[in-house]
């Protein structure tokens, strides 16, 4: 059995180098930026490294691959020229993913500053009309990421995914991704078999299965429902291990692949040692 396993890597040195720092720790798919994540502006990707990044994706198998939008974006920033800078650098990142053909770009909703939730989930539709408009036949799904409802940033509950998508026009366009850390701070229970069961079966009854193409594998700093989002190492958090055991066995997810965004240093020594505790919870693992 193949496990779609991996972890955020860095794009020091260009993209191409993520698929290099992935394979070399064993990582069997992974997720990057396309560009600097802290700045607007975005240097037009090289044909060089274009063209290595592919070669490395063709060589190394390295599949799904998930690009993580820039944090800077907010598709329902109040501000008028945040908001429209946030649409038009969200096109730039798909049609970059859309180069190296990487098939999903995940963002967060977003922060709506005070306007309120159902407001601010209009407006995310209502961006991702636009974008999907204006880049009609790109093959990248948006993936909306569950979040941990820290401040004033929606996409806390699955209903509030579920209001997106049915006010996003294209459903073809999107995706889902689970982060473990978010939804656990945002008060989904999955450390027993009960609430892991209960979690899973509501988010099929609310967003549906269908959607749900990667999980972000985060233990969590912080505790049940305290809607903060504090990444912790595997194991090492209040989620602890029993609750990726479920995850990790479960045959619904056997495809979807599965990343890690917990800290690390330069020899991502810590991103082995999360892999390998998440591979030792696989119940038939040859
Ligand atoms: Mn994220
Ligand atoms: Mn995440
Ligand atoms: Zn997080």
């Amino acid at each position: 059995m193949k496990i779609l396993l991996g972890a955020h890597m860095s794009i020091a040195g260009g993209v191409d180098k993520a698929v290099e720092r992935a394979a070399k720790i064993g990582c069997t798919t992974f997720q990057l930026f396309t560009k600097n994540s802290n700045q607007w502006k975005a240097t037009p990707l090289n044909d060089n490294v274009i063209q290595n990044y592919k070669r490395l994706i063709k060589l190394t198998k390295l599949q799904p691959v998930i690009a993580h939008d820039s944090y800077l974006i907010n598709l329902c920033a109040k501000d008028k020229s945040i908001l429209k800078k946030s649409r038009d650098a969200f096109i730039d990142e798909l049609l970059r993913c859309e180069i190296l053909g990487i098939n999903y770009l995940n963002f967060h909703p977003g922060s709506h500053m005070g306007t309120g939730e159902d407001d601010g989930i209009k407006l995310v539709a209502e961006s991702l009309n636009i974008i999907h408009e204006k880049t009609k036949g790109l093959k990248v799904k948006s993936m909306i990421e569950t979040t941990a409802g820290q401040g004033t940033s929606i996409g806390y509950r699955f209903e509030q995914i579920r209001k997106i998508i049915d006010l996003v026009e294209d459903k073809k366009r999107l995706a889902v991704c689970v982060d473990t850390c978010h939804i656990f701070a945002a008060g989904y229970d999955f450390r027993t078999e009960k609430s892991y069961l209960k979690t899973f079966e509501e988010f099929d009854q609310i967003i549906g299965l269908k959607y749900l193409k990667a999980f972000h594998l985060n233990d969590s700093k912080k505790g049940l429902g305290e809607r903060v989002d504090r990444h912790e190492h595997i194991g090492k958090g209040k989620i602890g291990l029993n609750g990726f055991r479920f995850i990790m066995n479960d045959e619904r997810f056997q495809n979807i692949p599965k990343i890690l965004e917990t800290p690390k240093g330069e020899d991502m020594k810590e991103d082995i040692i999360n892999m390998r505790k998440l591979k030792s919870l696989v119940k038939n693992l040859n």
